[in-house]
């Protein structure tokens, strides 16, 4: 492929870089230090020392104990676990068949759930949300039951960064006894993700998006959470996840969820700071072009709006052409492909839904960056709309 003169990268909710603190935390466990964890030998010793510090990392910044890490292998295994383990116990000990989610959820938890509906026989109620993607609390409250075992809601959403009201709605569920579980794969070096503070019971990460390896996430699963265990095997991860622990990742993970962390106070003002530039100008510059989700309460590091009347494909690969790596924030970027099921839920059009451009800032990006989306971003658009007539 030849060299861009510009290279601006904006998808940071899709993935992000291993920053250099992880990698090198990470590489002596791909040799040097290559031991089994659940060897009992030199090697093994220094593997399961490494693992325990790392689970011992990811809880202080959980605010958990290490006893409740679980590591596996992405943020989607991390959200069957809770869904799938907490189904199952119920089912096990005869309890309730009932399991409640938002309509917005990321497909790890709504296919889940509706495997579970389909094969055991849960009902499931998908709560509704507002145009801003909000989820009411009072909703929630009222598709409560008595045989209700599980209520999952997201934390923040991958496609239109709205936040939810995490706090008030995992008090609804503890006022009702029921376990609380959040996707917050979207969360880390974004938003504090204290867990007594949420007073939740499970909670769902991945590596990749918080600049730490593919291939490696968290489930923290409260102590007590009845769960039965979905990969079975070994009796790794204190029997909720068989397979030999992948430690460089999992090394990689504790040292880029430390680091987001730790730089989590100045990179917020700073992507809020790039992020609102970005929400103010594209609607003053574009026309027919308005903000999708919350406009303040959502991501800071996350943009996202509607462009009504043109399908995103062409702005995105306009954008790619100009060196600017871009998404729709889901799989589907044109009219004749199914509607994102969070744009459905928030009211949308499936035409409007078509042109939705969602723009994510990470420790890379620049006020340079931004000037030059937002030079080259309306004409793109009107040159497209000029085709399209
Ligand atoms: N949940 C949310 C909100 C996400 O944004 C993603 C990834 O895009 C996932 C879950 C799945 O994470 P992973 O790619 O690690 O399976």
């Amino acid at each position: 492929m030849p060299e861009l003169a510009r290279s601006v990268y904006l998808d940071h909710s899709a993935t992000t870089p291993v920053s250099q603190h992880a990698l090198q935390a990470m590489l002596p466990y791909f040799s040097e230090q290559f031991g089994n964890a659940s060897g009992i030998y030199r090697q093994g010793r220094q593997a399961k020392q490494a693992l325990e510090e790392a689970r011992r990392t990811v809880a202080g910044v959980l605010g958990a104990h290490p006893g409740e890490v679980v590591f596996t292998s992405c943020g989607s295994e991390s959200d069957n676990l809770a869904l799938r383990g907490a189904a199952w116990a119920s089912r096990q000990a005869e309890r309730g068949r009932h399991l409640i989610i938002s309509a917005i959820e990321h497909k790890a938890v709504i296919e889940t759930a509706h495997q579970l509906a389909a094969q055991l026989d849960f009902d499931l109620t998908e709560l509704p949300v507002d145009g801003k993607g909000r989820v009411d609390p009072d909703a929630l409250t009222a598709a409560i039951r008595a045989d209700t075992v599980l209520i999952s809601i997201m934390t923040a959403n991958n496609e239109i960064g709205t936040l939810q009201p995490i706090a008030a709605l995992a008090a609804i569920a503890r006022q009702h006894g029921i376990p609380f579980h959040t996707d917050a794969v979207q969360a880390p070096g974004h938003l504090p993700l204290d867990v007594e503070a949420l007073a939740i019971d499970a909670l769902a990460l991945s590596a990749h998006k918080f600049y730490g390896p593919k291939g490696v996430g968290v489930a923290w699963l409260r102590r007590g959470l009845a769960l039965v265990s979905s990969q079975t095997g070994g009796g790794q991860e204190g029997k909720h996840r068989a397979g030999t622990e992948n430690v460089a990742g999992i090394v990689g993970l504790a040292a880029a969820l430390a680091e987001a962390e730790a730089m989590r106070p100045a990179e917020t003002p700073r992507l809020l700071a790039l992020r609102n530039r970005l929400l103010d100008a594209i609607p003053a510059l574009i026309p027919g072009a308005r903000i999708s989700g919350h406009e303040h309460e959502r991501l800071p590091h996350h943009a996202s709006f509607l462009f009504a009347g043109i399908e995103i494909q062409g702005v995105l690969m306009g954008l790619d052409m100009a060196g600017v790596a871009a998404s729709s924030g889901s799989a589907c970027t044109s009219a004749a492909q199914a509607p994102s099921h969070i744009l459905t839920a928030m009211g949308v059009s499936a035409i409007d839904a078509a042109g939705h451009l969602r723009l994510t800032l990470g420790r890379s990006t620049t006020e340079a960056d931004i000037d030059y989306v937002l030079e080259i971003l309306p004409p793109l658009v009107a040159r497209l709309r000029k085709l399209n007539r």
